[in-house]
């Protein structure tokens, strides 16, 4: 660092935390043992809502967070800034985890999730760009088509209506988002553009005005039953939550629970306005394609593009490291995407490049879920959906440790136990070749104008 006040080094995590209001210096770390009731490792979103939640349920509760960074310093504050309904695991799947009830309940209460982001947002004063303008999903070949054609078939068979998610001609998906090749595409209401950084900023700013104890700098090295162990300190509590996601592989015996893969993403400068009037988001709906390895962007308030991509290699060991967060060669590829989506932007000045890691299940399937034996929590697993999930996530270990029975509490990724990764180098060879199968599956289409074989593969990746 140099010398360097560290708040800067923050400043340069992302294009978000480039521009969050406020300061990012961080605040007192642990210092000595403390009491509590509940203790989190992790100040990101399933962290901070956590607390959110709990601290209204019962302002009486000592609440603890111990966060290794600052708040917001992960996938939290870095993300493409889509709070959707989408939730990693198919309807199909958790279908067959738990019958169509409840498979139709977890979207629902995705859906409802979406508007609860909004409404504490402007409840608790935080101005973190919410436009709920939905998402724009275009098709941009007859493969891609088909794809569209099944997502809306899948969703009808489960009673999921035209409000829901609908299937737009070329005229209409252009209408919303015009890029090249545009014969189709798919359009849902159920989705939020927001600056995940000032989200994540200003509920620290609350959770800190509610009398939560909320520790930067105060990496956790150890937790266990009643114990978040800290360099510095431990906190002793009968709730101990784990809210790390990406950097869970870190801790102690947690190396195979989630794999960290990273997502990508780039930030132009702001566009002229008649650039705009030709690309459209006019409501600034969040966009990508239907091509495998997925794509994802947002119309910033400030009138940029934020555009990002998987596709980044994992890294042997679950490793993460902050050079990871820079790719040079998946930067220029985003930048080349975004131009054949958008020729307009053929000179376009790219500010900011950014990433890091989200957190991959064995089976894509995210969960939440409190042993009440041992007091231990987590949730997390997210994969690239966790900007509303994470607060599904909060309410429901809010329910959970008041021992309140919800609909929340009977959702079906509620205790769920996804298997553990296998061990190395099998996870590395099993995840960088689903990676590589999917691009594969996606060159193959673009080629061929047809299904690609290598999509039955990313389809048993995904655990569909
Ligand atoms: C580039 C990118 C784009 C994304 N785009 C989207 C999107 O558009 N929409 C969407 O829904 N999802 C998106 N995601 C995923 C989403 O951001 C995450 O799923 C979500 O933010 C996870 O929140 P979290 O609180 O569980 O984890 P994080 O935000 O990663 O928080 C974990 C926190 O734990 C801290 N920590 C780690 N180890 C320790 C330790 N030992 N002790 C103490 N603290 C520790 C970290 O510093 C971090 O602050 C994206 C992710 C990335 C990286």
């Amino acid at each position: 660092m140099g010398g360097m006040p560290v708040s800067n080094t923050y400043r340069k995590l992302s294009f978000w935390h480039d521009t969050v209001p406020g300061s990012l210096e961080p605040g007192e770390p642990l210092r000595g043992d403390l009491d509590a009731d509940v203790a989190i490792a992790g100040a990101g979103f399933t962290g901070m809502w956590t607390a959110y939640y709990l601290s209204r349920a019962d302002p009486s509760l000592k609440i603890v967070i111990c966060e290794r960074d600052i708040a917001g310093f992960g996938a939290s504050g870095r993300n493409g800034g889509w709070c959707s309904a989408l939730f990693p695991a198919s309807l199909g799947k958790l279908e067959r985890m738990a019958g169509a009830d409840a498979a139709t309940a977890m979207y629902r209460a995705m859906q409802a999730t979406v508007d609860e982001v909004g409404r504490v947002a402007a409840a608790e004063g935080i101005d973190c760009h919410f436009a709920k303008g939905g998402t724009v999903q275009l098709a941009r070949s007859q493969t891609q088509l088909e794809r569209a054609a099944d997502e809306v078939a899948e969703a009808r068979s489960f009673r999921f209506g035209e409000e829901d998610l609908r299937l737009l001609s070329a005229a209409e998906a252009s209408e919303l988002a015009d890029a090249t090749d545009v014969v189709g595409g798919t359009f849902t209401p159920h989705c939020a553009a927001i600056h995940p950084a000032r989200l994540a900023r200003g509920l620290a700013g609350v959770l800190r005005s509610r009398g939560v104890s909320l520790f930067e700098r105060s990496p956790v090295i150890d937790m266990g039953p009643g114990r978040l162990v800290t360099a510095t300190g431990t906190v002793r509590a009968r709730y101990v939550i784990r809210a790390t996601e990406g950097y869970t592989a870190l801790l102690p015996g947690q190396r195979r629970a989630i794999a960290p893969v990273y997502s990508l993403m780039i930030a132009t400068a702001p566009l002229p306005e008649a650039a705009w009037a030709e690309i459209g988001l006019a409501s600034r709906p969040t966009f990508s394609d239907l091509r495998h390895l997925i794509i994802y962007g947002q119309r910033t308030a400030d009138g940029r593009f934020a555009f990002g991509g998987r596709g980044a290699p994992y890294h042997l060991g679950s490793a993460v490291r902050p050079s990871f967060d820079r790719d040079p060669a998946v930067f220029a590829a985003l930048r080349r995407t975004l131009v054949e989506l958008f020729p307009v932007l053929g000179d376009v000045e790219v500010t900011h490049g950014w990433g890091g890691p989200i957190g991959v299940p064995r089976d894509w399937c995210a969960s939440v879920g409190l042993d009440r034996a041992t007091g231990l929590g987590w949730a997390g697993g997210y994969v690239g959906d966790g900007v509303s999930t994470t607060n599904l996530s909060g309410r429901t270990l809010a329910d959970l440790i008041t021992g309140t029975d919800s609909e929340l509490t009977r959702l079906p990724w509620v205790d769920h136990h996804s298997p553990q990764w296998e061990p190395e180098p099998l996870r590395w060879l099993g995840v960088n070749a689903g990676l590589r199968a999917m691009s594969w599956a996606d060159r193959e289409e673009a080629r061929t104008g047809r299904p690609s074989r290598a999509a039955r593969f990313v389809g048993r990746f995904l655990g569909d």
